[in-house]
């Protein structure tokens, strides 16, 4: 099967709100990518906790805009057994905007080791134990839940959760192998690009349904910094093409989703600018 043709189908292309800096409230964000043709749209919690989710999501749908994610979690692992519950329990309410909001899944980025500890191993038993009891919730709600492994620079800080395996060896154990999976992963090309067995690993994901999501962007050389220095993507050094191929072959029919971190650049520009750049790019370069 051919890979779908981004330029003449932008329908295919979602803007993760984090792209634009947060310089608009939702409701012009909505308006601004809906304007420029693209067909989803991932908002996130800063813009939609302490409103009323079900009207923004109307209102995304009014635009003829989907939600993919509802990003994200907050951390799981803690310190001690009275802070992870309560680090579960500020996710299982995350759960239910994102059912309010209509999103495909909930994108978990799951923490990194508690302060003070260096049992990387425990850190990666809570996720595990957490995530099960939000797998419940969120299929109950209808939620997807996309674990998304993140890059180990971040393993300290962000996210225990470091490879694709990694995050399909975890949804085998919450929920064995199903038809109609409630749990898998969001594969951003940030974080994976790199890994040696990816092409094995995308494809294992598409066997057992377990792609929710796809995030691109670019990886700049140099980075000046591993959380806010994206890049646009065709700016850096990520075959995006080779690794779209990947994850279309392994079955993945849904959107694909620009997320770029980018405080020296990209979050500085219009709004409009950076949405016409992203369009571009992702017919040129994705
Ligand atoms: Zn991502």
């Amino acid at each position: 099967m051919p890979l779908r043709d981004l330029a003449s189908g932008l329908a295919y292309c979602a803007i993760n709100t984090a792209t634009l800096g947060f310089q608009a409230p939702i409701a012009a964000t909505i308006e601004a990518v809906a304007r420029a043709g693209f067909g989803g749209i991932a908002p996130w919690r800063r813009e939609i906790e302490g409103q009323d989710a079900a009207a923004i999501g109307r209102h995304i749908r009014d635009a003829g805009l989907v939600v993919t994610g509802y990003c994200r979690s907050s951390f799981i692992p803690a310190a001690n057994r009275a802070v992870f519950d309560a680090n579960v329990a500020d996710n299982m309410r995350a759960l239910e905007d994102a059912a309010a909001l209509g999103a495909h899944h909930f994108v978990m980025v799951v923490g990194g080791l508690p302060q003070g500890s260096r049992d990387l191993a425990a850190a990666r038993r809570q996720v595990a134990e957490g995530c099960g009891r939000l797998a419940v919730r969120a299929r109950n709600l209808g939620v997807r839940l996309a674990l998304e492994p993140l890059h180990p620079v971040y393993a300290a800080d962000r996210s225990c959760l470091n490879l694709l395996s990694q995050a399909l060896d975890l949804c085998d154990a919450l929920e064995g192998e199903t038809a109609n999976p409630w749990v898998g992963t969001a594969i951003d090309v940030y974080h994976v690009w790199w890994d040696p067995n990816l092409a094995a690993s995308i494809a294992r994901a598409g066997q057992t349904r377990r792609i929710f999501g796809f995030h691109v962007c670019d990886w700049l050389v140099p980075t000046e910094d591993p959380l806010n220095d994206r890049g646009m993507m065709g700016d850096g050094v990520i075959d995006l093409p080779e690794i779209r191929a990947m994850v279309e072959k392994a079955g993945y029919s849904g959107l694909i989703e620009a997320e770029i971190f980018s405080a020296r650049n990209w979050w500085r520009r219009p709004i409009a600018d950076t949405l016409e750049v992203c369009r571009q790019r992702f017919a040129t370069s994705c």
